[in-house]
């Protein structure tokens, strides 16, 4: 096939067989953050370009050489979105949902955009479900949003092969502080920096800390801690968070290094990370942003959020043989159909049993090939037992209903009680 009627290098088909799984987890999440109270928002995949570079900052790795950017028809720089963040904040700035000191608890889903280099757990469009908390500032939301996420881990049997790393950034002002002595420290020893953080050094110096370099994490080992540099508030809001997440029984490592790629978190910052994905370990990333709303023309508000990449998340299922059993099973009952009169009825017949059970999973194979080959595709679908319905079955009015799995031998149901007797045997999600 030529190269342009492939999908874009980085950008998946999600197919058929992958999307029970990537179902199975967007509907835990989804269930998980209704009963915590979280309601979805679905913003724009698109935005003005100028809405990320002031939110996420413009010596960030993402928005110096990952965004997808590109003028529209009309000439306005336009932007795929690369997260979610400062979407959500330009939406409640601009419906005025929360200027007035309204709590907002807001979530959503869907694919986020960065031109990066494409390995396994990292993609050009890949997909996260985020949230965002407006207007609560204490250290209880921050651990709410952590121990939702513990249970979310345990529903999904993945406890055992995460861990929980926690920071904090401070205020703006302590994190200044902080920045002077750190970039003073980096100062003198710059010769022996490696090339990215020298130049980090001019521009964002608290991402010389990110280093993956060995060199350079050797002389980060001297260099002045954050921590020594927080402000009271910040310290109080941090002990509170780490007290609430111990009285949870919740396990977390405190990371001195832990500073996020983007601008605007200040206080709380924290990744879930695994060693189960390789190099791209961590599935679920967020922090506090206090300034951020302020930041972008409204009121002081302050806000913490974290997102979470499901392609990491659902590779972590895989590997982790994490998939529950019954995922393999799209279909609960195959009608197989046999002449023209039979599989007129066979239409009418399962419209009527939709009717009275509207969560069966029934697949209707009319009019394709011998009672052989409809057979062998009834038993590869999964399903659990196949209806017959033949001239014969059609005369009577009944059908031939047969277990597929283990034991059980094929016996005649009439048409009228076929709805309760397939209520009987087929346990409905
Ligand atoms: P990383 O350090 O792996 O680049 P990040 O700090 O850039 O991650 P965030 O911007 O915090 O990531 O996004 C939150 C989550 O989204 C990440 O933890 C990860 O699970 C997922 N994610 C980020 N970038 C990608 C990508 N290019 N492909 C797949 N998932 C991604
Ligand atoms: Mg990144």
């Amino acid at each position: 096939m030529s190269k342009s009627l492939q999908a874009i290098r980085g950008m998946n088909d999600i197919l058929p067989e992958q999307t029970p799984l990537w179902r199975y987890f967007e509907g835990t999440v989804a269930r998980l953050l209704d009963n915590y109270g979280y309601r979805q928002i679905r913003m724009p995949i698109v935005e003005f370009t100028e809405l990320f570079k002031r939110s996420i900052g413009e010596v960030t790795d993402i928005v110096e050489k990952e965004m997808y950017t590109f003028d529209d028809r009309n000439g306005d720089s336009l932007t795929l979105r690369p997260e979610g963040t400062a979407s959500c904040v330009r939406a409640v700035l601009e419906h005025g949902i929360s200027g007035g000191g309204q709590v907002q608890k807001l979530w959503y889903i869907g694919p986020m955009f960065r031109h990066e280099r494409p390995q396994k757990g990292r993609y050009r469009q890949f997909h996260q479900i985020g949230l965002e908390v407006f207007n609560l500032e204490g250290p209880d939301i921050d651990a709410e949003l952590i121990v939702m996420t513990w249970r979310l881990w345990g529903e999904l049997g993945l406890r055992d092969a995460v861990k929980l790393e926690l920071n904090s950034l401070g205020t703006s002002e302590s994190r200044a502080r902080y920045r002077d002595a750190l970039v003073q420290f980096l100062s003198a020893h710059v010769d022996k920096l490696d090339e990215d953080s020298q130049r980090r050094l001019k521009t964002n110096p608290l991402r010389v800390l990110d280093t993956k370099n060995a060199d350079t994490q050797a002389i980060l080992v001297d260099a002045p801690k954050m921590a020594d540099y927080l402000d009271d508030e910040s310290r109080q809001h941090f002990e509170g968070l780490k007290a609430r997440l111990d009285a949870a029984g919740i396990p977390y490592v405190l990371n001195p290094k832990l500073v996020r790629g983007l601008d605007y978190y200040s206080k709380t910052v924290f990744e879930w990370v695994t060693d189960k994905l390789g190099a791209q370990g961590t599935v679920c990333a967020g922090g506090r942003y206090d300034g951020l709303v302020e930041q972008m023309g409204g009121k002081p508000t302050p806000g913490v959020g974290f997102a979470m990449g499901i392609e990491r998340l659902v590779l972590m299922l895989e590997a982790l043989d994490k998939v529950p059993e019954e995922l393999s099973r799209q279909v609960d009952v195959y009608l197989c159909a046999f002449g023209e009169a039979a599989e007129l009825a066979a239409l009418a017949l399962s419209e009527r049993v939709r009717d009275q059970l509207p969560n069966l999973r029934l697949q209707i194979n009319a009019g394709a090939g011998s009672f052989k080959s409809q057979f062998k595709k009834a038993d590869k679908s999964g399903a659990l037992y196949a209806l017959i319905l033949g001239d014969d079955e059609l005369a009577q009015q009944v059908v031939g209903f047969k277990p597929l799995r283990g034991q059980g031998e094929q016996q005649s149901i009439a048409w009228d009680a076929l709805a309760a007797h397939l209520a009987t045997c087929v346990v409905q999600g």
